[in-house]
């Protein structure tokens, strides 16, 4: 099975991907986790990423392409789950092609859908322990002394990429490239919108029974059955 997920920044993707990959078996592929590796391990491409991101500028369409093409070619045959990838049209319409190139395609597109204001909320309220990186939040997983990590006592704080004004340029940012994306998948294929908001396990069992009626529904792509 090969899927894409979508979601703002805050939605909880990669907690669903973690899920979803458990579940069926399938490679998670996260084009951030990706980018870390290769620029830890020095590859041609983890280089060319880094002279980009030392300028304070995006890594440009072209470069992600080729890192995600070599992972998605490495994939095993039971499939994967892209996260964070592809995140424009472009980036989409070069995945369909890369597929295609090797006669395949998405069998399926999920889109967690939430309001700004809850994954706001999730964001700013984040504080993060500098010493051992336990993260918590204010209200809903709040450390037993306010403001002091439980693990080694150091004192909590707001990482400048969970600060309101970051926050709300990241919404921004991914409401700008994101929504054409949504619309593109639309009319591509199968696409799940996926209410976001709530128990991160309940949101899994909605995507379970998506993905579960998918595999089964009589029309079914016969690949899929047979690689699951
Ligand atoms: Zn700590």
């Amino acid at each position: 099975m090969r899927l894409v997920l979508l979601g703002a920044p805050g939605a909880g993707k990669g907690t669903q991907c973690k899920h979803i990959a458990a579940q069926y078996g399938l490679l998670h592929l996260s084009s951030g986790d990706i980018l870390r590796k290769e620029r830890a391990a020095g590859t041609k491409l983890g280089k060319k990423a880094q002279q980009f991101m030392d300028s304070g500028v995006l890594v440009p369409d072209e470069v992600i392409l080729e890192m995600m093409a070599e992972a998605i070619k490495k994939a095993p045959a039971v499939g994967f789950i892209l996260d964070g990838f592809p995140r424009t049209v472009n980036q989409a319409v070069h995945l369909d092609k890369l597929l295609a190139a090797g006669d395949r395609t998405l069998d399926a597109v999920l889109n967690l859908k939430i309001d700004d204001r809850i994954v706001a909320k999730r964001m700013t309220g984040r504080r993060s322990c500098p010493q051992c990186g336990a993260v918590y939040h204010i209200e809903n997983l709040r450390p037993k002394v306010e403001g002091v990590c439980d693990n080694d006592g150091a004192a909590l704080v707001q990482r400048p990429d969970d600060g309101p004004e970051v926050v709300a340029n990241r919404l921004k940012t991914y409401h700008q490239q994101t929504e054409p994306l949504v619309d593109y998948y639309k009319n591509n294929g199968t696409f799940f919108d996926i209410d976001a908001d709530g128990d991160p396990d309940r949101i899994s069992s909605l995507i379970f029974e998506k993905l579960d009626a998918l595999v089964n529904s009589p029309e079914a792509n016969k690949d899929v059955k047979r690689k699951l």
